[in-house]
């Protein structure tokens, strides 16, 4: 009960600027052990940022950012980063699988040459990662053999090969065509009800609803609004969500 409790990601009040661009202003988001949180809101509202600054893709300029016991935001090298990285798995819009290996060796790779395990064992659990998301027998197939849907659950995959305790998606199903979402959705969806701790940036209004532990909408830069999926779906309270969910629901 008290490490469900425990926060394991932590923002306190981060800023991040490009240039003259004020990208964040001011996020504060707490994300428990085995709890999913979608965050939502327009397009350029930050929701890519805030992912990249807990996983230390990007420095923020201000504020606290935690991961478990490491302080992102005081890491100063990527030597440093590293134990950060094995610890949170990111998983794109795009695939970014190699095209010219298979989809057993893609999954392989990282615990091979990242991790330096052992061989026979990291090839085992690819193959239960592989059935896992429903691919079993498509272990020698190249990624340009298989469809969109096939190839986001090889990348899912390929991050749970890493042993993550946390999963990062960004859009991951915003390049796929509507009869393959479904099928990374119920992936994703399984992974929760595991009690994986995930933060995904979605626009699919309705997996936010049924999966989720708790919706954000961010606007401008802020989290203006962090409910229950059905208290902000259904009673949001403020006019800009409410404007946001008119235009998308
Ligand atoms: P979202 O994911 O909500 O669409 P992003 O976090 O990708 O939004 O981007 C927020 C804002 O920051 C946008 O205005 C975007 O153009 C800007 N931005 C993001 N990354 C960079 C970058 N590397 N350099 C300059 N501007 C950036
Ligand atoms: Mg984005």
């Amino acid at each position: 009960m008290s490490e469900r409790n425990q926060a394991l990601i932590e923002l306190d009040n981060i800023h991040k600027s490009f240039g003259d661009t004020h990208v964040l202003k001011g996020i504060s988001l707490n994300v428990s052990k085995g709890e999913a949180v979608c965050i939502i809101g327009p397009s350029g509202s930050g929701k890519s940022t805030i992912l990249r600054c807990i996983n230390g893709l990007l420095p923020v300029d201000e504020g606290f950012v935690r991961v478990g016991h490491h302080r992102v935001h005081e890491i100063a090298n990527e030597k440093e980063m590293r134990p950060l990285r094995h610890q949170v798995a990111m998983v794109f819009q795009q695939y970014n699988l190699f095209p010219h290996r298979t989809v057993l060796d893609n999954i392989m790779m990282a615990p091979i040459q990242v991790l330096k395990h052992e061989r026979e064992q990291v090839r085992e659990r690819a193959l239960k990662l592989i059935a896992k998301v429903r691919l079993t027998g498509k272990e020698n197939r190249y990624p340009g053999e298989l469809s969109g849907g096939q190839q986001q659950r090889v990348a899912i995959a390929r991050a749970l090969a890493m042993q993550p305790e946390i999963i990062l998606f960004d859009e991951v199903t915003a390049a796929l065509d509507p009869e393959t979402v479904k099928e990374v959705l119920n992936t994703i969806r399984e992974l929760v009800e595991e009690g994986m701790t995930c933060l995904l940036v979605t626009h699919e209004m309705r997996f936010a609803r049924e999966v989720s532990h708790r919706v954000c909408f961010t606007d401008q830069g802020r989290i203006v609004e962090s409910a229950a999926p059905a208290q902000l779906f259904d009673a949001p309270q403020d006019p800009r969500t409410r404007e946001f969910l008119g235009q998308v629901l």
